[in-house]
């Protein structure tokens, strides 16, 4: 079967040559276009500069150092295009010294990370793989263009975007790229926060997130990324646990079934805090207060990647509040303050949480308690009391203490509303004129 690029992708590219360019589609284009993909994110390299490519697109805008010229398109989706790059030195691993312009458009593959994306295509649909990417895409391989000791020390973030790419496309490493990262693997230190967290959200938002997360490990970068995950491995769990903390974190990742990567990532660090809280007692290991050192731990990560405010707390709460109780002994105020603490907006994810940790040990996905506790959350929620609700209003709080209106009176009845939320069946009108009385 013959692809051939959609009408949009060619008219943009024939504009291009109609002004005597070089055009190709390049990149993780070509890798999702060859692989049947739809493709909504289209990339291009020429041999035109920055100002050449503004001059046949005077709408388009320059986007960065890097020769990059963004092109809006009619249907408001932004084609980028970029001129043939080679590149110099890099010193901190991650920017080129120097950016000179490539001549070729082999040039340009040259300095890209992986055989799969160092393919290029133009209008004619002819393909331009000097690598070899195409039998690397058919054999679902992740292999770096070149040496893979150079490459990954010209930039480490190639090491995570490895894993990346492996993780979303279930491909392997190839096996001297793949000894090249556990070499290299400490390099990884030297790569912004920023850029981390772009590749772990990716990995996490995969098909499999818990396999790409073992691949970090099985590559030697989670020792790095997430230290404290890692110091799980090996650590025995007492009872029911079926798996060591590392294994078990990973297994609970594998079983959430939220689809958002950072109620994953709360799923995957909910015992973050148990190797800093390990203690045997009576021969058994215990973590006590494991939540509370792991939600200090979530938060020294997110600041680590610099995940936004939102992300933060969210992160923080999960893990924090983990350990929620299910009893059926609960009174209604407990559960009231479970939603308060947790925020309604979480309790949702605060549950598929639970369900994955359950799952993650070894247990059945749910419980006749679990259940009973989700219905009386719903319970709970269709009635939050206000203070309409008391069984005395302020004229009751007037007579009773002989004083006229005033802000005292509307103190007294928050203070009594405040004493009915935590304990609803305080709601008699006789006891609440006697609170008063003692308020007053
Ligand atoms: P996706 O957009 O689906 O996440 P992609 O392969 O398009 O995957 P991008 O980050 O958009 O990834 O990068 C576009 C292309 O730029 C890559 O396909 C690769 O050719 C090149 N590239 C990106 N990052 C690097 C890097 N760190 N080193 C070398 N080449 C890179
Ligand atoms: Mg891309």
């Amino acid at each position: 079967m013959k692809l051939s690029l959609p009408p949009e992708v060619s008219g943009f590219m024939e504009k291009m040559a109609a002004a005597g360019f070089a055009v190709y589609v390049v990149g993780g284009s070509v890798r999702d276009f060859l692989s049947g993909k739809e493709n909504h994110d289209w990339d291009f390299t020429t041999d035109a500069t920055p100002e050449q490519i503004m001059a046949v697109f005077p709408e388009s805008f320059y986007d960065n150092a890097f020769g990059t010229v963004g092109v809006k398109m009619a249907d408001g989706e932004i084609f980028e295009i970029t001129t043939f790059r080679k590149e110099g030195k890099y010193s901190d691993r991650r920017h080129p010294d120097e950016v000179s312009w490539g001549k070729t458009v082999e040039e340009d593959l040259a300095r890209r990370d992986f055989t799969v994306n160092a393919m290029a295509m133009d209008l004619k649909d002819h393909l331009i793989d000097p690598f070899g990417g195409q039998t690397d895409l058919r054999n679902k391989v992740i292999k770096a263009v070149g040496n893979p000791e150079d490459r990954f020390s010209e930039d480490a973030l190639r090491m995570i975007r490895a894993v990346r790419l492996a993780t979303q496309l279930c491909f392997t490493i190839d096996e001297a790229t793949f000894l090249s990262i556990k070499e290299n693997a400490s390099l990884i230190t030297k790569i912004s926060g920023e850029r981390v967290r772009d590749e772990m959200t990716k990995i996490l938002s995969a098909k499999y997130p818990a396999d790409g997360v073992k691949l970090l490990y099985n590559a030697g970068l989670l020792d790095y990324l997430l230290p404290e995950l890692a110091r799980g491995v090996g650590m025995k769990q007492p009872g029911h646990h079926i798996h060591d903390v590392f294994t078990h974190s990973l297994e609970a990742l594998r079983f959430c079934k939220s689809s958002s990567w950072l109620v994953r990532l709360a799923t995957l660090i909910h015992d973050i805090g148990k190797p800093a809280t390990y203690k045997e007692f009576n021969g058994k290991p215990t973590f006590y207060n494991h939540e509370v050192v792991g939600a200090a731990i979530a938060k020294t990560i997110a600041a680590r990647w610099h995940l936004s405010k939102d992300d933060r707390e969210k992160l923080y709460i999960l893990v924090r509040w983990h350990m929620f109780t299910v009893s059926e002994l609960l009174t209604d105020a407990a559960i009231r303050r479970f939603i308060k603490r947790v925020g309604k907006e979480n309790v949702a994810d605060m549950l598929d949480l639970r369900i994955a940790d359950r799952l993650g040990s070894g247990s059945r996905e749910t419980s006749w308690r679990l259940e009973q506790f989700k219905d009386r959350i719903i319970e709970v929620q269709k009635h939050i009391p206000s203070v309409t609700d008391l069984k005395v209003n302020g004229n009751d709080v007037m007579q009773t203490l002989g004083i006229g209106p005033g802000p005292k009176v509307g103190k007294i009845l928050n203070k009594l509303f405040e004493e009915i939320t935590e304990n609803p069946e305080k709601n008699e009108r006789d006891y609440l004129l006697k609170r008063a009385e003692q308020l007053g």
